[in-house]
């Protein structure tokens, strides 16, 4: 596969202008008693890649539920390219968002989840046209020939006609990152993508995504625990600790030189 050329063809990001795209201000998430974020903040910035390390149950997922509004908080706002997520603004007051205006604002990210979540009874091909034309409201021409790019992109073009049960899981989860990207979302949230595949098809995945990270300007946020992974495409690694950021900055410092105890404890671990 050539990424590199078939990307020049492909837009998969369309304004990235280094300004600030998400912001969390003092976000909390509880469940029941179990303080899951705890007034967290943290920004990321148009266009960089951004990697959530931490040990399991710390609240990384959470964070990327909460983005694509698959839970809310329960205080504290977050904001996508300036628009309040779970909030709107109305007679210069904050008010809690309506449908619309979540499903608008939504519109800027795209996720790829663990499992796969293709739909079954699709080909592949209608797997990534389906939301380009039901919710951008593109002609099947359209998005059918963004699809085109997109498969090319992650090396599968002669298998647009099969259906999900037909591929291998990594490619299903390489048509999963197509399909996100086919929206042409500001954000890729990309929630520990290849946890879920046999070992052999990992390196083809992670290939695909070092692959966007390196040749797009798309901006990704990343839960992962392919540590090399994080180090190759991230900007900066956010290290979590029961629900908040104890350390964060440039992979180089803290894989090879952390300020934190428990960030070389749990790199320790890890790697
Ligand atoms: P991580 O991604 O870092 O492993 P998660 O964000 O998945 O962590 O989970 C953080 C904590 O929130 C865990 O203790 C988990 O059990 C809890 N949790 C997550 N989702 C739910 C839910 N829907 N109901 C109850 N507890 C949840």
């Amino acid at each position: 596969m050539s990424a590199d050329s078939s990307l020049s063809k492909v837009t998969v990001n369309p304004a990235v202008d280094g300004s600030e795209l998400i912001r969390f201000d003092k976000v909390t998430k509880r469940f029941g008693a179990n303080t899951v974020l705890d007034a967290l903040d943290f920004t990321v910035s148009s266009g960089k890649h951004v990697t959530l390390i931490g040990p399991s149950g710390s609240g990384k997922t959470t964070i990327l539920r909460l983005l694509m509004t698959l839970a809310r908080p329960d205080e504290g706002t977050i904001r996508v390219g300036g628009e309040y997520l779970t909030h709107e603004e109305r007679g210069g007051r904050l008010v809690p968002a309506g449908e619309k205006h979540v499903r608008e604002v939504r519109k800027n990210i795209g996720m790829v989840f663990q499992q796969f979540n293709l739909f079954p009874n699709m080909k592949v091909m209608r797997n990534i046209t389906e939301a380009p034309v039901h919710v951008l409201g593109l002609s099947a021409d359209e998005a059918e020939e963004r699809a085109r790019g997109l498969l090319e992109l992650v090396g599968l073009t002669e298998h647009a006609d099969k259906f999900p049960t037909q591929l291998s899981g990594g490619q299903q989860q390489r048509v999963a990152i197509a399909r996100a990207l086919a929206m042409r979302p500001q954000v890729l949230l990309l929630d520990e993508v290849t946890s879920a595949l046999d070992p052999e098809l990992v390196a083809g995945v992670l290939d695909v995504l070092r692959d966007i990270a390196r040749t797009t300007d798309i901006t990704m946020l990343c839960v992962t625990h392919e540590m090399n992974f994080a180090r190759d495409i991230s900007d900066d690694v956010l290290m979590f600790d029961a629900g908040r950021v104890i350390e964060s900055g440039p992979p180089e410092k803290i894989f090879n030189d952390p300020d934190q105890e428990r960030t070389r404890q749990f790199l320790s671990a890890v790697l």
